[in-house]
Parts: structure tokens; C-alpha cells; sequence
């Protein structure tokens, strides 16, 4: 029996999980059947003091059944992904393993991005990017990927792994001033950081042109390549959306491929919500050509039931991710005779969670099929939605979805119908009936449906059209 105060002793931890376990489950229960708020917006004083958070900072001692109370009312005053009523954001909704992956995380703490810290979460890790690598078609002997915390530090890797594509020496030497990427406009922000954070400068990221919908014309990238070549510039690479964040819809990677390869320019592919789609033979089409991209960004924190933080970044040819950190890496994977790989070479952080059991842990539940089912009844939900859209007059759909990502808005011509669509969302979440996010598309203002949670159905869209027109009514 270890005797220091601080170490865990009488089984406090299982018996603080088991109580927390319990709350959480039901948790879900209540959250899944739809009961209650989606959310809660209360403002962060009042729940500092209504929580007693001051309090218990300074005098400790929280036993299990104060915990059970705080966890409750914590939970109570969030956000419930599990809720069908939830269709903001492009956030997982946690499936069980992963939830688990985050609770052994949590107690061994794994940060193994040394190999020596975890070999293990390596193991999990290289299995994890194996499967990613062999879905989008890749051999794992030329390719390779890294898992990260975020879509936003996959595209900035891939970005920084094109600079270094592009100028060997940049790593050193910097980059030349007339550096550009061409992107779609509606590219996450994160290519704007990373064109500003590798030394390129977010006023170097110049638009591609694209139909009203905001998908890339590929027929005129190579006018646009020529006119920027003409003023002097190098085109570093070009961005794709699959599939765009504000509309879910996806570029013609295909098409854009076969641009890129002619004129010898990095094709970097933000799949980092529609990659899972390769999951399913159903949805596979929609990222055709994608293996022929030079990089990349895929979330699994989004459509694999993975919560945050987990991404993947993956390349077709794995120099390019070694180089992109080191100049001559090669041998940093396997040096001092290690038996497996110290991955915080390749990447920007130097700690990094156990991403890759998460991941697993959900597919060693449910298994690809499991996955890819979820995945496709999720863009069948949407598709269905589209439908119910369709045929209401008091409600309009930007387009016919391709994902399970739906913008729509009601029928208002008035002239403050921006500024409505933005009033009845707020309204909607104040009573926490539904949590829905917007988008501004083809100069319009619209309520953007993300529809991941599983417990969504045809039901909570008819209860939501009718919330939407009702308080439609109300506001006139
Ligand atoms: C969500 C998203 C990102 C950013 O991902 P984070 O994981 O939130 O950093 C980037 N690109 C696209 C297209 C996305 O949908």
C-alpha cells in the first residue's frame, strides 16, 4: 500500500468513474429520446456561482456524491450532441469507444509522440493510418499520414509539407514573396492561417473561380493558373473542398486532378468532414480522383464518432511528409535501434493524445460496416430532409445535398430576411428546441442543418420546419 496522500488508493477512482459512469449513460438516454433542452446558454458568471466553481477551487474535497450533483448540472448546462435536435456543427457525435479511448487517455496519460511514451497508442496510431491510407487507395508503402489534433493542423502540415515540395530549403531559407495558393472562397479559415503561419501570407491564398454554389469551375483553373504565372507568381497548390463546410457540397477533385498533374501543382484536399464518405460504396463517388491528390486533411472527429481533437493529414508520397519537418528525416524513424517510430518529427506539436486508440476503439465496436452505415444513414437523413424541403411552399433549399450538410431557409422576401434567418436561430436555441447553424451563400442568409446525430429523423424535421414557420408568424 502506497502511503502518499496524492497517490489513488481504496479504489476511489473506480468508484468515482462508476458514479460518473452512471450519470453519463443516462446522460445520453435523455439526450438520444430527444427529452429536454439541446442546449443551455447560461452566462458563464451565473454558473461559476450557481456551480459553486470558486468554492470548490479553494477548498477541495469534492466527494462522489458532490461530484454526480456537478457533473449533472454541468452537463445539464451544455450542449447535447446526442439530442436529435442537434444539427449545428460538424462535431462527432462521441460513439462509445471513443468515449472510453478518452477516459484511458485520461488516467495513462500515453503522449506518444516518442515512441518510448507509448508504444502502444504508436501501434494503435500506424494501424489507424494504415486504414486510412489503404481507404483512400494509397500503398502503404509510398504513402503515409499522421494523425493530429485538428483539421486545422492537418491542412497547415499539408500546406507546410507543399512549401517544402515547392522550395526544398524553405525550412531555412524561407519563402519567396510571390508565393500563392489558389483556393475556393469558401475554404475553411484555416488555409488563410496556415498561408500567414508558413510565411506566405494570408493575402496569398487568391480565389478560385467558382459557380454560385461555391463549388471550384474547374474548366477555369488553367486561365487563372496562367494569369497569375504571367504576373509573376508560382502557384504553391491548389485547395479543394470535400466537401465545403458551408454547403457540404464537393469540388470536381477528378477534374482538378488531372489540372494539377499537368501543371505540376501540390493538390491538397480538405476532406476533413466528407473523407469518411469513402466508407461506404454508395458515397465513394462523390471523392473520386481523390487518390490523386498530394495531400489530404481528414477528421475523424466529425463523421467517425471520434471526439475532439482527432484528424488525420495524409500524403500520397511519404517524402513529402518526412521532408516537410527535416531536411534529411529518413533516418530519424527508426535511429538509436528504437523498435518503432518517435512520430513528433512529423509533426507541429510535440505531445500528442492518444488520437489513434479513439478511433480505433470505435471501429473495434462497430466495425467498418458499422461505421460506414452510420455514415451513409446519416447523408440518407439529409437527402430525405431535402425532399421534405422540396415540397413545402414556405420553405426554400439552396441545392440538392450531396452530404449530410443542408442549407435551406424560409421563404421571406422580405428585406430584413437576412437578419431574420439569424433572430429565429437565436430564438431557437434560447428555448433550446433546436441548435442549427447558418451559412451566408450566393448573397443569402441560410440555416445550415448538419444532420450527425444519430437519433435524428424525419420527425425532428418536421417539428423543426414547423418551430421555424411558427416563429415566422411570431415575429410579424
Ligand atoms: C471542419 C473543417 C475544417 C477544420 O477542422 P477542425 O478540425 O475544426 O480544425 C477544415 N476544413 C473543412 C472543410 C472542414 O469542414
Amino acid at each position: 500500500m502506497v502511503d502518499n496522500k496524492q497517490c489513488w488508493k481504496n479504489r476511489e477512482f473506480f468508484y468515482s468513474v462508476k458514479s460518473v459512469a452512471n450519470i453519463l449513460d443516462n446522460y445520453v438516454q435523455v439526450s438520444q429520446e430527444g427529452k429536454g433542452k439541446v442546449l443551455n446558454q447560461s452566462a458563464p458568471e451565473e454558473l461559476i456561482v450557481k456551480l459553486k466553481m470558486r468554492e470548490w477551487i479553494k477548498s477541495g474535497g469534492m466527494n462522489d456524491d458532490e461530484l454526480s450533483k456537478f457533473i449533472d448540472e454541468y452537463l445539464e448546462q451544455g450542449t447535447r450532441l446526442h439530442h436529435p435536435n442537434y444539427m449545428a456543427h460538424q462535431c462527432a457525435v462521441p460513439d462509445i469507444g471513443s468515449a472510453i479511448g478518452d477516459l484511458i487517455h485520461g488516467v495513462g496519460n500515453n503522449a506518444m509522440s516518442l515512441f518510448e511514451m507509448g508504444a502502444s497508442a504508436v501501434a494503435t496510431e500506424l494501424a489507424i493510418t494504415e486504414w486510412m491510407l489503404n481507404k483512400v487507395g494509397w500503398d502503404t508503402n509510398k504513402s503515409d499520414a499522421i494523425l493530429v489534433h485538428g483539421g486545422s493542423l492537418a491542412n497547415l502540415t499539408a500546406l507546410l509539407a507543399a512549401r517544402n515540395y515547392i522550395y526544398p530549403n524553405a525550412w531555412k531559407d524561407g519563402v519567396p514573396l510571390n508565393t500563392i495558393i489558389l483556393s475556393p472562397k469558401n475554404a475553411h479559415v484555416s488555409v488563410s492561417k496556415a498561408a500567414a503561419i508558413i510565411g506566405i501570407g494570408s493575402h496569398s491564398v487568391y480565389e478560385l473561380p467558382c459557380d454560385s454554389l461555391g463549388r471550384i469551375i474547374h474548366d477555369e483553373i488553367p486561365k487563372v493558373i496562367n494569369y497569375h504565372r504571367n504576373k509573376g507568381r508560382v502557384v504553391m497548390a491548389i485547395i479543394t473542398n470535400a466537401c465545403a463546410a458551408p454547403t457540404g457540397l464537393y469540388d470536381p477533385i477528378l477534374n482538378i486532378s488531372k489540372i494539377c498533374q499537368s501543371e505540376d501543382i501540390w493538390l491538397h484536399v480538405d476532406a476533413a468532414h466528407g473523407g469518411s464518405a469513402l466508407l461506404h460504396s454508395k458515397l465513394q463517388h462523390l471523392l473520386e480522383g481523390i487518390h490523386y491528390a498530394d495531400s489530404i486533411t481528414w477528421d475523424a472527429h466529425k463523421m467517425l464518432r471520434v471526439s475532439t481533437l482527432a484528424a488525420a493529414v495524409l500524403f500520397r508520397d511519404k517524402h513529402n511528409l518526412y521532408k516537410a519537418f527535416n531536411q534529411n528525416a529518413d533516418y530519424l524513424f527508426f535511429d538509436e535501434n528504437r523498435p518503432g517510430p518517435d512520430l513528433m518529427h512529423y509533426t507541429i506539436e510535440g505531445s500528442k493524445s492518444e488520437i489513434g486508440l479513439k478511433v480505433f476503439l470505435n471501429l473495434a465496436k462497430r466495425g467498418e460496416a458499422g461505421m460506414a452505415e452510420y455514415i451513409y444513414s446519416r447523408h440518407l437523413a439529409a437527402y430525405e430532409f431535402g425532399e421534405m424541403l422540396c415540397k413545402r411552399d414556405d420553405f426554400e433549399l439552396l441545392c440538392k445535398p450531396e452530404s449530410n450538410i443542408v442549407c435551406f431557409r424560409y421563404k421571406d422576401e422580405s428585406e430584413n430576411s437576412n437578419e431574420n434567418h439569424i433572430i429565429i436561430r437565436k430564438k431557437l436555441m434560447d428555448k433550446g428546441s433546436f441548435h442549427l447553424a447558418s451559412s451566408f451563400v450566393n448573397d443569402k442568409r441560410w440555416f445550415r442543418a448538419v444532420i450527425i446525430s444519430p437519433s435524428t429523423n424525419v420527425n425532428s424535421f418536421t417539428r423543426l420546419l414547423n418551430d421555424i414557420s411558427y416563429e415566422y408568424q411570431c415575429l410579424v
